[in-house]
């Protein structure tokens, strides 16, 4: 075997330090992969696979990419979920004796992608890191474009809670002590099948003491009191981790990280991950979309820092009942003074993201582009805050908070040209008179150009050859050149220095003389305005914890302004917010339904929860609108608490602590459940964590399985929930269980009423008090479209079932199901291979069922 090539035994050293992702080797102007980096790299990126000779028997595989057009590349691998090394030459290959000195320079992670292309411009990117102490749950949320850093704590038995959170951040990437690795391998591994790439991190360990001093160390403080985190271990060892990580990953300071949050998520409305779906708040439960959820109508902000704010809001309705009168007050200001929200909104169109600006200037990645963004934002600010002053206190306040940090904008402004180049080593970044040296050598370099046009012109005079012309490249400087036609005429003192097809290229010493003043110029002057932009960028690190808080502010103005032109839109009014137990809603709407059908088509419906009364039971024929009612009481509720103005009348909202639904039916095939294991698997975590303060949602819970099963759950879940005294929606066709509300009195019953019209039924989508005794089933089904053949049929069986019910009288049960046609009495279903009998319905069944419905009733 021969030797390997030193090159490849380079490659494999630094490989073999960062094992775990796909190494971007750089080669002159390409970034190559090797071995099964290679393979698996053309084959997500579609780029050929070739091979290299490593000096080993075979060829190794290779592939590569040019490093112009890296990053997009780069983006991708990262985006699914891969983590990219970028390893550099460090040293001048000119310079270099033997092989060119490599490092790697930033690792690129799911987590810590910073590429605008591909990142949601709305959305946060959280880092999320976990550690378990004692009994203790920490978690710590790093958006490291932004600077965002969060962090919380659970106890053991807030597990629930704590996992609810993990998702609602929805991070690409969790990095996760070892030792929860070691001790919680099926919550990584549940993690892992949520898409969420799971990294044991650090790898020796991190003791509490070790963390503490990472952060200290970070944020320049001698104790963690300030961040309200000191006496919270296990929240300390995940933020340390997660800022070792980037600092590791990024092999950079992180200037723009300043500060850390910590918070606790009873400040916020408790919403477990199926609630957050089922509501669709900030995407829709079928394609996943922004369009169509609570957010796609309510996000009407116009920077991208608001967007995410407003996202977060959402996610994170509050429960201090001042807290959200305060926020209310700025909508209620923006949405009285409409002349001062058009003024804000169209201020803002000119703000750019100025988080992430921040977060390009700490990494050094900004150039002149994003500084005069930056300024031109800051710039947009001050009329912004004049019009903020003349309104009310609460806007005054607001303007208070807003630094528009003009000096740093001044001296942006002065400082680059107007549209400065990509690049910030090139040049051409400084404003003329800004300083006297770039001045000078710009006029040598440009007087040294205007005399080479001289020469151009003198010599083509003087040598009688029209097409000579001078030029320029790296090898030889300048030249002159001079076409094989023209050759005779060329003079003696012309120095030749490159044949072409159809050319000689000539050096004189005057040429020479003035290149080395325009070389040396241009050079001076690349160099010199590169000092002073790195200087100005220095200027701005150096404000970063203002920028941020500007950046933040800017942010609430926005949503408040988003808000306010929502409520102004869609006509929403202000709720009154309390501490007491009512909810009071005049003409609610549903406002994403509202929104799709249109202006006027909409029938609002009244809500009413007096103290002391838990459930409603709505009754009513399939697509009469009984979802759609009881999730806009949810989002009506939601958007209350958020600081919004609500899609009704008039509305009056007592806090609640937590919303839980328990709606639609969907198999969950990845963990073998069926629809009814995971509905009973819902309904038992509500009726184990409801209180009194919470909304809970129940759509047609039984629906499942047999019919007699089915009421009686519905009965007893019914029952339970009263108990519990949570305010509750019931939706259900069984309408026996109108009958809870005679013997329950904290049971109300209503129902969405339908108009008959001959055969057929028109929805007048009108919630009324009462019940129904109809299910309307058949007329519906025709409306779906089933074939005629199949209604009349079920039309006929409907008059049997009809007829035998006078005969069978029997309280408290489905009359419907106590007669069958003789063909349908036993059902034979096969699951999975195995074939299950259920049992006809005999009269002994029924007796039974009336039993459990009368005497657990009673
Ligand atoms: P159910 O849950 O009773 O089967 P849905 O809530 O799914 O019915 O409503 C069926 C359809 O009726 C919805 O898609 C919506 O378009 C329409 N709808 C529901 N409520 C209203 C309403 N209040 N005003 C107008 N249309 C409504």
């Amino acid at each position: 075997m021969k030797a390997v090539t030193p090159m490849m035994r380079q490659y494999q050293e630094i490989k073999n330090r960062q094992p775990d992702a796909i190494l971007f080797f750089r080669l002159g102007d390409f970034y190559e992969m090797f071995g099964p980096d290679a393979l698996l790299a053309s084959r997500e990126l579609e780029i050929t696979l070739t091979g290299r000779d490593a000096g080993l028997k075979e060829r190794i595989p290779m592939c590569g990419v040019p490093y112009h057009s890296a990053q997009g590349y780069i983006s991708r691998l990262v985006e699914k979920g891969y983590k990219v090394a970028i390893c550099e030459q460090v040293e001048d290959p000119a310079a270099a004796k033997g092989i060119v000195r490599r490092e790697i320079v930033r690792v690129v992670t799911p987590g810590t992608l910073m590429d605008t292309n591909v990142l949601e411009e709305k959305s946060n990117n959280y880092l999320v890191a976990v550690a378990h102490l004692s009994d203790e749950w920490g978690l710590a949320a790093l958006d490291v474009f932004t600077g965002d850093f969060l962090t919380a704590r659970w106890h053991d038995r807030d597990m629930a809670a704590f996992q609810a959170e993990i998702l609602r951040l929805s991070p690409k990437e969790l990095l996760v002590h070892p030792v929860v690795a070691a001790n919680f391998a099926d919550l990584a591994e549940g993690w892992r099948k949520q898409g969420i790439l799971v990294s044991p991190f650090p790898a020796e360990g991190l003791t509490l003491e070790q963390a503490t001093t990472v952060l200290k160390r970070q944020f320049q403080l001698s104790s963690l009191e300030a961040f309200g985190c000191a006496h919270w271990p296990a929240a300390i060892v995940a933020a340390a981790i997660n800022l070792r990580y980037v600092q590791e990953t990024q092999r950079a300071n992180l200037p723009h990280i300043t500060r850390l949050r910590s918070y606790t998520t009873e400040r916020f409305m408790r919403l477990d991950p199926a609630t957050r779906r089922n509501l669709e708040l900030t995407q829709t439960m079928r394609e996943g979309s922004r369009k169509g959820a609570l957010l796609g109508v309510i996000d009407k902000t116009i920077t991208a820092m608001g967007g995410r704010l407003i996202k977060r809001w959402l996610e994170q309705p509050l429960t201090d009942a001042e807290a959200i009168c305060q926020r209310q007050a700025v909508v209620s200001a923006l949405v009285d003074d409409g002349l001062m929200r058009q003024d804000i909104r169209a201020g803002l169109r000119t703000v750019y993201d100025l988080e992430r600006l921040a977060g390009k200037v700490a990494y050094g990645s900004a150039n002149g582009r994003d500084l005069i963004a930056l300024a031109s934002s800051l710039e947009a600010l001050p009329p912004l805050l004049d019009k903020l002053r003349q309104g009310p206190p609460v806007l005054d306040r607001l303007a208070r908070q807003i630094d528009p940090l003009t000096p740093v904008a001044q001296c942006i402004v002065e400082t680059l040209v107007d549209e400065p180049p990509v690049s910030v080593r090139d040049g051409g970044l400084i404003r003329s008179g800004f300083h006297p040296e770039v001045d000078e050598l710009r006029d040598s370099a440009g007087s040294g150009k205007e005399w080479l046009a001289r020469i151009e012109q003198r010599e083509r005079e003087r040598t009688g050859i029209r097409s000579l012309k001078v030029g320029f490249n790296k090898v030889f400087g300048y030249y002159i050149e001079v076409s094989k036609a023209n050759m005779a005429s060329v003079p003696a003192d012309y120095i030749r220095k490159q044949t072409l097809t159809n050319g000689e290229r000539y050096i004189t010493p005057e040429l020479k003389t003035y290149e080395e003043k325009i070389l040396g110029a241009e050079e001076k002057l690349t160099q010199l305005e590169y000092g002073l932009f790195t200087e100005l960028r220095d200027a701005v690190e150096a404000v970063l914890p203002q920028l941020q808080k500007t950046a933040e502010q800017v942010a609430h103005l926005d949503v408040f302004a988003s808000l306010a032109q929502v409520a102004v839109e869609q006509g929403y009014v202000c709720p009154a917010i309390h501490d007491g137990m009512e909810i009071q809603i005049q003409g609610g709407r549903h406002p994403v339904v509202e929104a799709h059908l249109g202006p006027g088509v909409f029938v609002p419906n009244d809500t009413r929860f007096d103290d002391g009364e838990a459930l409603l039971l709505i009754t009513g024929p399939n697509m009469a609108g009984k979802s759609t009612y009881m999730r806009q009481v949810a989002l009506i509720v939601l958007l209350a608490q958020v600081g919004s103005f609500v899609p009704a009348t008039s509305a009056s909202v007592g806090v609640v602590d937590r919303i839980f639904t328990r709606v639609g039916a969907s198999d969950d095939l990845a963990t073998g459940q069926s629809t009814f294991m995971v509905e009973m698997t819902e309904v038992a975590h509500i009726l184990h964590h409801a209180t009194p303060r919470s909304l809970v949602i129940l759509d047609e819970v039984g629906r499942g399985t047999s019919t007699f099963d089915g009421m009686a759950i519905a009965w007893a879940v019914a029952e339970a929930i009263q108990r519990l005294g949570a305010k509750s929606l019931f939706a259900t066709h069984y309408h026996e269980l109108v009958r809870l509300e005679e013997r329950l009195p904290s049971v109300r019953c209503y129902t969405i009423a339908v108009r008959e019209s001959g055969d057929d039924i028109v929805f007048l989508h009108q919630i009324r008090p009462g019940g129904v005794n109809k299910s309307y089933g058949i007329q519906v089904a025709r409306l779906a479209g089933l074939p005629s053949s199949v209604i009349l049929r079920a039309r006929e069986i409907l008059a049997g079932l009809e007829s035998n019910q006078d005969k069978r009288p029997a309280p408290g049960v489905n009359p419907s199901t106590a007669w069958m046609p003789l063909e349908c009495t036993v059902h034979t279903h096969i699951e999975g291979g195995e074939a299950t009998f259920c049992h006809p319905s005999t009269e002994k069944d029924i007796t039974d069922a009336s039993d459990v419905l009368v005497a657990d009733g009673g």
